[in-house]
């Protein structure tokens, strides 16, 4: 079976936009991963399809109701379904590339895009919901934000990226910033690649990446090497 991502949004027309585009668009059409965007909407009730309400207590802008959130995640993800729940939310544990591994070594994700001021807590801690956030900054919605989560995760999915794209040596997978990068021409605006990297010595080149690698991870996330 292979990973199963299931959005709920206010916005479903916004995907697969990014993930549909090159080798994850690729995954997605050879169904090495599949896609699915819910209208939350469709789970109102009444007349005017509302999904929101003011904040009890007072204060700006509107909350996401939890009983029409909730009928849409029971819908979209029944009681059994395997797959983690999500909540893309500012309060959340900030994303990993540790946490896009352990997903995509997992069945699938379902998650909920925020709008608004956020959703009513009641549904979060009902459905165990599991707040992540990109980073520390606010956003209009989830949405963008469940592209950044599937973009980290779906690239991981065995399959996804060929072997001559593999990720081995990428920044964070080893803890570390990547080393720099570069190819021809031999010398570009008067400054050459570093002499180690077309000396052929392989040893050398390995050492020499792993320096820059922790260089400028002292220099740039000394957080990192803690
Ligand atoms: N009032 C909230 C912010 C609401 S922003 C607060 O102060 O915490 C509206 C929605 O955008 C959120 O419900 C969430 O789904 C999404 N969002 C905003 N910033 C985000 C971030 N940094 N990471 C993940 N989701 C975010």
């Amino acid at each position: 079976m292979s990973f199963s991502a299931a959005v709920i949004t206010l916005f479903p027309e916004l995907f697969p936009g990014p993930l549909g585009a090159s080798v994850l668009g690729r995954g997605l059409a050879e169904g090495l991963w599949s896609l699915s965007a819910t209208q939350l909407r469709d789970f109102a009730s009444d007349r005017h399809r509302t999904v929101d309400d003011t904040p009890s207590g007072g204060g700006a802008g509107m909350v996401l109701k939890p009983d029409i959130l909730a009928k849409a995640i029971d819908t979209v993800a029944p009681q059994g379904d395997p797959r983690p729940r999500i909540l893309m939310s500012p309060r959340g544990r900030p994303l990993t590339q540790q946490r896009a591994r352990e997903l995509a070594l997992g069945p699938g994700a379902v998650i909920v895009c925020g709008r608004f001021e956020g959703v009513d807590q009641r549904v979060i801690d009902g459905r165990a919901l599991e707040e992540i956030s990109i980073g520390d900054y606010v956003l209009a919605g989830g949405e963008v934000a469940a592209m950044v989560l599937l973009e980290a995760v779906v690239r991981l999915i065995p399959g996804v990226l060929g072997k001559a794209e593999s990720h081995a040596d990428e920044s964070f997978e080893n803890g570390l910033l990547e080393y720099p990068h570069y190819t021809r021409p031999q010398t570009f605006e008067g400054v050459d690649i570093p002499q180690v990297l077309t000396s052929g010595d392989h040893g050398k080149i390995v050492r020499w990446r792993q320096e820059q690698s922790m260089e400028l991870t002292r220099r740039r996330r000394p957080d990192l090497l803690k």
